[in-house]
């Protein structure tokens, strides 16, 4: 892509043609032609506001384990909130209110040690608040928008807005929350015995690890678990598991994981994800929808 200076007097926060491969959990996808990563709230409003000018709309980069890019990258504004101020949080009384870029296990722990129960089933899962509520992030049947009471928004122009949780329209593993820039989120959550709290975290931690796969990078969880089965179940009782496009695979072990080889490409990703969609579709009649956030 070609390094055309970035508008206005944000210039100096922009990189260009910044890989975005390492900063996502499949370590794949070209260059953003624009990348920002705002030290402070200011900064990000200032960029928000600057590309707004230019007609630029910015995407934003969480954690990166529910996106793939493509190889030829995004011809435009990507904003990670991956810096310190954006990750703050506070609790008040039965509320915690974390910014957009906390990690979803520091909100959790956080949480749990402030005596503060609703959050917990949430442990382990990858990213931050933002795309955790963007993708209404769900483990043992909890999800993140029952126990949201607020989200911060940002707007195109660069103001801020707080909205109410059914402006959300949070539903199993959606939410309306895509277009919009989240900058933080309160969480009303129920006052409970730290000590009691933190034997169930334990516990719960115990039954997570032994769903996940160990000592794997270069994978992500694409497939939402349709009602009254999960998708790892119905790709393994069709005989998928393993099924590999190009540098790409389905776990063995883990038929609902997928992971890319050193060699892998965004289309062999792709590829396979088509593949598992059709075939499920064909031997059980159901339209298998997929959570992963396509660049
Ligand atoms: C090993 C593994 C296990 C997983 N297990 C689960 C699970 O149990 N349950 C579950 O629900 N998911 C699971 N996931 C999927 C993924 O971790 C979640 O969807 C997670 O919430 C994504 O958060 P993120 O910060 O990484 O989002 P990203 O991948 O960075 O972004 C995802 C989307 O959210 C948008 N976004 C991110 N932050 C903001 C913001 N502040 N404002 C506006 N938009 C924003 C992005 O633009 C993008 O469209 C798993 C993934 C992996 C790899």
């Amino acid at each position: 892509m070609s390094s055309v200076a970035f508008p206005g007097k944000v210039a100096h926060l922009i990189r260009f043609d910044e890989p975005l491969a390492p900063h996502l959990w499949l370590g794949i996808g070209g260059p953003a032609r624009y990348f920002a990563e705002p030290n402070s709230r200011e900064e990000l409003i200032e960029i928000v506001r600057e590309a707004s000018r230019a007609g630029i709309v910015p995407r934003i980069l969480g954690g990166g384990s529910n996106l793939l890019a493509r190889e030829s990258g995004v011809d435009g504004l990507v904003i990670s909130l991956a810096s310190v101020d954006m990750s703050r949080m506070e609790v008040a009384g039965d509320r915690l209110t974390a910014c957009s870029g906390a990690k979803l296990s520091h909100v959790v722990t956080h949480a749990v040690e402030s005596g503060l129960a609703g959050l917990e089933s949430l442990l382990g899962i990858p990213g931050t608040v933002g795309g955790a509520l963007v993708g209404n992030a769900c483990a043992g049947g909890q999800d993140i928008g029952a126990v949201t009471s607020r989200i911060e928004v940002l707007t195109a122009d660069g103001e801020t807005e707080w909205i109410d949780q059914e402006a959300g329209q949070f539903s199993h593993r959606r939410s309306n929350l895509g277009g919009e820039l989240i900058l933080s989120a309160e969480f009303q959550l129920t006052p409970t015995e730290v000590g009691a709290l933190t034997k169930r975290l334990q516990k719960l931690w115990i039954v997570r690890n032994a769903s996940l796969p160990q000592g794997r990078s270069r994978i992500a969880w694409p497939f939402v678990d349709p009602d009254g089965a999960t998708a790892e179940r119905l790709i393994a009782d069709i005989g998928l598991a393993g099924l590999r496009e190009g540098g790409a695979s389905l776990l063995a072990e883990h038929p609902g994981v997928l992971v890319a080889k050193d060699d892998a490409t965004s289309d062999d990703c792709l590829k396979l994800i088509e593949r598992v969609r059709e075939q499920v579709l064909l031997q059980t009649g159901i339209d298998l929808q997929t959570s992963l956030q396509i660049w």
